[in-house]
This record gives C-alpha cells, structure tokens and sequence, in this order.
C-alpha cells in the first residue's frame, strides 16, 4: 500500500495563522501544474507498489480549473499503478465548491473531499483573513453533499473569539449534516505568520492554552455522544470513514510528494521538494527535481513511530512490524518510561500495547518525548 501527495500551492487569500506553503499570485498556475507533472513523470520508477491513496492538498487545489485536476489524474493512471478503488480526495475550499466543480471533480475520479471550513461563524472567518464566508461555508457544505457521501471538514478550536457555545455550535452543524469524518486543530501561533506579528504588535489577542484544553474536553465529550470515532488526536470519523491517506502516513507507509514542499517517504529515507514556486518550475524545466533528503537512523526511525503512534487510537502496538526493524532492549527503556505516565493515569499499558487516555491525549507530544530513545 502506498499513496501520491500532489501539493497545489497556490491560495486566493493568506489566512493569518497559515504557515503552510502556498502564493497568492496565480500568473504561474498552468506552468506549476506542468512541473507537477513532469515530476510524476521523471519519478515513476521511485513508487512501484500499488497506490491505494491519492491526495490534492495545498494551498487550494479546489482553485484548479477540473480539467486540470483530470490532467494530474490522468498523468498518475499513466505512470503509476493505481487501485481501481483508490482514494482520491482533493482539498476544497467553500468559495471554490459549485455544481459545475462538484460533478467535474466527480467525474476524474475524486471520491473524497476535505473542506476547510474551519468555523461557521462570520466574525471569526473574518477574524482569520478566510476567502469564504459563513453563508458559502454551509450553503456549499450542503450543495458537496448531494455529489459526495466521503467527506471530511477541517475545524479550528482555541481562537480567542471562539466561545463554548460558538465551538459547540460548529460541532452540532457538522453532526447535523451528518458529515462522515472531521479534523479539528486548536489554533497555533506559528513564528512568522501575520497573525504571530498582528499579536505582536497588539493588534490580535493570543491564544489561552486553559481554554484551548477545554474546547479539547468538550470535542471529546461530543464525539463519544455523538458516535464519532476520535482516532488520532486531530481526526474523528463514523464508522467507514477513516481518512485512508493519513491513516496510511501513520502506519508508516510508503508514499511520494510531487509538487513544491511535498515530503516522500520510502521506509528510510525522507524527502523534501524545495518550497520555492520559481525555483521549482525552473528545475523541473531541466527535468531536475529540487529536493533534501536524509536517511532516517533506527533510532530516529523509532522515535517517528512513538510520536505517530501514540496519536493513534491503537496507541504503540508491539506487535507492529516496524518495531521488529529496532532492537528489542528499546522496548524494556520504553516501558519503564512510560511507568510514570501509566501511574498518572495518562495511559495505559497492556502486554502489547501502550495508549493515551483521554487525560494523556492532552499532554500527548509531551509524553512521546519522554519515551524517546536517545542514539
Ligand atoms: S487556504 Fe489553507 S493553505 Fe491557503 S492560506 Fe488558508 S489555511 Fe493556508
């Protein structure tokens, strides 16, 4: 099983938390999606087993014209072996979604969408410098639905304007439109973006890490009333509807980022495309591809697999094949460290398994940390 990351870095508008890659200058559009391409083509022989997962994130695929997205598709299908039941999401944006998108989307093979709706509340869209308004979050949510049962909505919790009643009111529209799977991130300040300089400056509040916990207790009190299944600390699903792409990142699955920023993984080594637009289209018309990359120690390889893992419902399973690829004296180290979060009551520990409660899935990258090996 592997999976095809194509990353689309174009945006309408910057939001202010956003660190992602992306520009908001779209003049290069045809030209990226010719390198994109292109890189497809020239890394064939890097991906040789079936792909099960396809994935447009960004940025903002859904601003592609669909005979773009068909383009991409179609180059995938040529160069790779493809599963006839692959899933192929593509992430989309409230403003980009109409009848025309929705069927042309369908008919080149997507299956899945991600919607980044983030809030329905008009004041904190406003608040995060969103493309979209509150009326297209819900009114285009409802129009997806009638071509997709597969789809998944992004939700930010822990922004300074976001009361308990607002949060419980998002997760109540999402429940009541019966919306299969859900990603909710408390809302980080990353270094750099305009919202960590708006804060600054004075102009923006900051964040309240209490409050942000508190939205953590209320979604998880929700999902468990509402029969979402919470299995990874930032997604939530009905049954069926596990996201397979990301699902297949924490197994520690193979997969290849095309685009610039994108991030491959073959089981070792670990690569990144250049995040520069300009200097990637310009490699790529020298069929060169601009990337780093570094080879994973086992050590390292390790320690990726207790910070993933431990994020995952099925917690740190012994019996996973990838521990077999580390020295069985780590396994001792871990325990005992993990002893301390055991009497704490932040998780439990079973022959084969160690897994956050609900009280350790709040100090989740904290406890991964403790049980990191040293090289
Ligand atoms: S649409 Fe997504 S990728 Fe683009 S700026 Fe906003 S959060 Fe970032």
């Amino acid at each position: 099983m592997a999976g095809i990351y194509i990353h689309i870095p174009f945006c309408r508008k910057a939001c202010h938390y956003c660190n992602f890659h992306f520009s908001t200058v779209q003049d290069s559009v045809p030209q990226m999606l010719a390198a994109i391409n292109k890189e497809a083509f020239l890394r064939k022989d890097e991906l040789t087993e079936t792909v099960d997962t396809i994935y447009f994130g960004g940025g903002t695929p859904s601003l592609c014209t669909v005979y773009d997205v068909q383009c991409i598709v179609y180059e995938l299908r040529k160069h790779y072996t493809i599963n006839p039941t692959a899933e192929i999401t593509l992430e989309a944006n409230p403003d980009d979604i109409n009848e025309e998108k929705l069927q042309g989307w369908k008919s080149c093979g997507i299956n899945r969408l991600s919607i980044g709706i983030q809030s329905f509340n008009e004041e904190e869209l406003v608040w995060m410098n969103r493309a979209h308004n509150a009326a297209q979050a819900i009114g285009n949510l409802k129009l997806a639905l009638q071509y997709f049962d597969n789809i998944s909505v992004d939700l930010i919790y822990g922004t300074p304007l976001l009361s308990h009643e607002q949060w419980l009111l998002n997760l109540q529209t999402v429940a009541a439109l019966n919306i299969p799977h859900i990603s909710c991130y408390a809302l980080t300040v990353e270094k750099g973006t305009a919202l960590d300089k708006m804060i600054l400056q004075g102009k923006k509040q900051n964040t309240n890490a209490d409050k942000q916990a508190e939205h953590f207790e209320m979604l998880l009190q929700w999902a468990a009333e509402n029969n979402y299944e919470h299995y990874e600390i930032s997604n939530l699903a009905k049954q069926g509807y596990r996201s397979k792409h990301n699902s297949s990142y924490w197994q520690g699955k193979p997969y290849l980022g095309l685009g610039p920023s994108a991030h491959s993984y073959n089981g070792k080594q670990r690569q990144w495309n250049i995040a520069n637009n300009a200097l990637y289209m310009k490699s790529l018309e020298q069929n060169m591809i601009p990337f780093e990359a570094e080879i994973l120690t086992a050590t390292q390889r390790l320690n990726e697999f207790i910070m993933i893992a431990l994020r995952t419902k099925e917690g740190i399973d012994f019996e996973d094949k990838r521990w077999h690829l580390v020295d069985d004296r780590w396994k001792k180290k871990i325990i005992q460290a993990a002893e301390k979060w055991y009497l704490s009551n932040d998780l439990i520990m079973t022959e084969n398994n160690i897994v956050l409660t609900d009280k350790g899935k709040f100090l989740a990258d904290g406890i991964a940390a403790d049980l990191f090996q040293l090289e």
